[in-house]
């Protein structure tokens, strides 16, 4: 269902008025984690302000410590969809256990399902079976045939709205926090209807190489792109390295623009 030999032409993930993969690119921006009403709000006010019709920003968090900050939940959640509200955007937001799933879809517009889940087959069945619009991040070590695999799961329980993210993947290099695949763009596009978009936030890891592969990303032909911004990133309480501050980000959309009308 996954593969293009299924279902030559693009597949475009409507998700309400907004569609994706549709050829021009779409523009996903926020916090990592939704800390409040106040940084959430300006968090979307700045993304707007670039060009983002989707607001990101995570209210379930997978750390790596069970002692750093683990999320606002539900509180997070409500803050997240009166911000995009405002802003006539959308909300994409992770959901991390199908326990909460009922809960993240009252609010969400895209479900996430995180790179730490994504061989998680029962969260993947019953995103599925809401039939919401999925964004599909590519596991920390994941091959693309693992990923594949992973979107067959939600598709064959009748959700034909995937969106895969490629997000960077573990390699032997230290000097970035991930491998960014560019190359993991092209060849979904080859292998699979669904549209992609890049992460070059969590591929990189480091907020001033984020540009640069954001610009790639679209040069590579991905259908949107996904970036972490914050309004003050020094303070920020997840990612912060990788989260780029208001000028940054608005001057990264300048080029991503060009770029993009270059395509
Ligand atoms: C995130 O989007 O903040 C996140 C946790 O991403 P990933 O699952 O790609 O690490
Ligand atoms: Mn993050």
């Amino acid at each position: 269902l996954t593969s293009r030999e299924f279902h030559p032409s693009d597949t475009i993930v409507e998700v309400g008025d907004l569609k994706i993969g549709e050829g021009h690119f779409v523009m996903m921006a926020g916090p990592c984690s939704i800390e409040d009403l106040d940084q959430i709000m300006e968090c979307a006010r700045i993304a707007k302000e670039g060009g983002a019709t989707v607001l990101r920003g995570g209210a379930f968090k997978p750390r790596t410590s069970p002692y750093a900050f683990q999320g606002l939940e539900e509180e997070g959640l409500k803050y997240i969809r009166q911000a995009a509200d405002h802003y006539d955007m959308k909300v994409i937001t992770e959901v991390m256990d199908e326990a909460n799933l009922p809960l993240v879809c009252q609010y969400a517009d895209i479900l996430q399902i995180g790179a730490r889940n994504m061989q998680n087959f029962k969260l993947l069945q019953a995103v599925g079976k809401t039939g919401m619009p999925v964004a599909l991040k590519r596991g920390i070590s994941g091959t693309i045939d693992e990923w594949l695999n992973a979107a067959e799961y939600i598709a064959n329980q009748g959700n034909m709205k995937i969106i895969f993210v490629e997000r960077g993947i573990r390699t032997y290099e230290t000097a970035t926090r991930n491998t960014f695949d560019l190359s993991a763009i092209p060849v979904i596009k080859k292998l699979s209807h669904f549209p992609i978009i890049a992460d070059p936030s969590h591929g990189v890891g480091v907020w001033d190489y984020v540009p640069s592969m954001a610009i790639a990303g679209v040069a590579a032909g991905a259908d949107g792109l996904i970036v972490e911004i914050h309004p003050n990133p020094a303070e920020a309480w997840s990612d912060g390295q990788q989260s780029l501050n208001e000028k940054n980000y608005l001057n990264m959309m300048e080029q991503v623009n060009i770029m993009n009308d270059a395509m």
